[in-house]
């Protein structure tokens, strides 16, 4: 089957006679970047039943908390939540609440135990029906739905209205679920085996979002080297690489983003398609994970210490001046001081220019949840600050190395602490604060004056 675009299909959009007409709600976001966009439609589907955002959670009409379960204490935090919520419907008891996202997923019928105020739990797969559910609860009551499989991964995806936070930057799903098995990992569980989405809905989409005024999209896939794998166009399987510089080509878009690639599927030619692609930006995220080969096999990562520095290695070699990010977890199951010691020979020689790091915690249902676990917690401390403070101090070299260069930088917004002081990223995503006030989503030069620990700050460039 040809990858056109099919035309004439109904969306959402031209379907829904909108039923709430000046209601507000309020949507709470756990967890990931694929979480926050998926907020981000939920968020579209109400504006298109007539809903306005709530200034605050208590004079919402609607709440919708969407999940995250990857952490132990995101299952904590979230039923913190909803008991706060169940104050909140005693005195209002036509609140409507929803729990989407992972939690959702994996946990329903915990949810429905602890938690019996909430009017309609619903899975992963089914973000695109929150409205439908919503009208179910208002005439019959409280209702579960979640599907194990999508039918339809353009629903589950990226064809919904979004509610975006930014009028210039937007993310693209391009793929669901994951096909890998890292033991400690929860989202093939409640996130499903992974598929992909076709190359030119995803170029449709990214055209929609040019025409709207974005210039930065951020595709995102759980494994994007494996996009392409499960479709055939035309009898060929299309590459994460061909994608990057078709999206490359759409007028408009000035900045392309991507995550996360994994590893040990990470190839040349989406190094070469970064580097020949000119809006591409020179920021990749490759989460090591540990440094230990015993515990990355522990993990089933499907590499070693030194496959991963010769992806490292070849990434540099290809894209100049890469900004190189990771995620790393310390205190694995069976994580002795000389894996750790071994994680920080990489992070010494990687030298990353910034670092996610994580305290192992057991996800329930993972396999890594059952394997015996004898690191105290002192040791986990011990270990995570040593990580964080050899980090921080790569990162500070980093930083200063900036100092005197002049980066293009796109605006986001007004500093928090600051309003005199603008927000901005460069290509590498550093952030930079510029004296001034500046039209959020315009592009500057920038000459960097002074390097802290965490940012960078500079002044226009004449
Ligand atoms: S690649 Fe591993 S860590 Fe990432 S989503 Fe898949 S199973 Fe989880």
């Amino acid at each position: 089957m040809s990858d056109a675009v099919i035309l004439g299909m109904p969306t959402v959009r031209e379907t829904r006679v909108p039923t709430r007409a000046g209601k507000q709600y309020f949507v709470r976001t756990m967890g990931c970047q694929m979480n926050e966009h998926d907020s981000e439609r939920i968020a579209g589907l109400l504006d298109l039943d007539g809903m306005v955002p709530a200034e605050s959670i208590e004079t919402a009409d609607v709440v919708v908390v969407n999940t995250c379960t990857i952490r132990e204490n995101a299952d904590q935090r979230l039923y913190g939540y909803l008991g706060s919520l169940k104050a909140l419907k005693d005195v209002r008891p036509d609140m409507r609440i929803a729990v989407g996202g992972c939690s959702a997923q994996k946990e329903r019928d915990i949810i429905r135990d602890r938690a019996a105020w909430v009017d309609v739990v619903f899975g992963t797969h089914n973000t695109h029906r929150v409205l439908d559910l919503l009208d179910h609860a208002d005439e019959w009551g409280p209702i579960t739905e979640v599907l194990e499989e999508t039918t339809s991964v353009e629903m589950t995806a990226s064809a919904l209205p979004a509610h975006r936070a930014t009028d210039h930057s937007a993310w693209v799903t391009i793929t669901i679920g994951c096909n890998n098995s890292c033991t400690f990992c929860i989202v093939p569980i409640v996130r499903g085996a992974e598929i992909s989405r076709r190359p030119g809905d995803v170029i449709r989409e990214v055209a929609n979002l040019a025409a709207d005024g974005v210039t930065e999209v951020t595709l995102l896939g759980q494994n994007v080297n494996s996009y392409g794998r499960d479709l055939d166009i035309d009898g060929r399987k299309p590459l994460f690489a061909d994608l990057l510089r078709r999206v490359g080509e759409v007028d408009g878009i000035r900045r392309i983003r991507y995550t996360s690639p994994h590893p040990k599927d990470i190839r040349e030619d989406v190094m070469i398609a970064m580097a020949e692609t000119q809006s591409v930006c020179e920021q990749l995220h490759l989460p090591l994970q540990s440094g230990s080969a015993r515990i990355l096999a522990a993990m089933h990562r499907g590499y070693t210490p030194e496959r991963y520095m010769a992806k490292l290695a070849m990434a540099r070699a290809i894209v100049a001046d890469l900004t190189v990010s990771t995620d790393i977890i310390v205190g694995f199951p069976g994580e002795t001081d000389d894996d750790f010691d071994a994680t920080m020979d990489v992070v010494r020689a990687a030298r990353f220019d910034s670092a996610f790091t994580f305290q192992y915690s057991p996800r329930p249902g993972t396999p890594a949840a059952e394997m015996e676990y004898t690191i105290t917690p002192d040791v986990m401390k011990r270990r995570f600050d040593q990580l964080a403070r050899e980090q921080d101090a790569i990162t500070f070299q980093h930083n200063r190395e900036r100092v005197g260069r002049t980066l293009e930088v796109m605006v986001e917004g007004p500093s928090k602490r600051e309003p005199e002081v603008a927000s901005t990223r460069t290509r590498g995503n550093r952030l930079v604060h510029v004296a001034g006030v500046f039209e959020p989503g315009s592009y500057l030069p920038v000459e960097i004056t002074r390097a802290a620990p965490h940012y960078l700050e500079g002044v226009v460039s004449s």
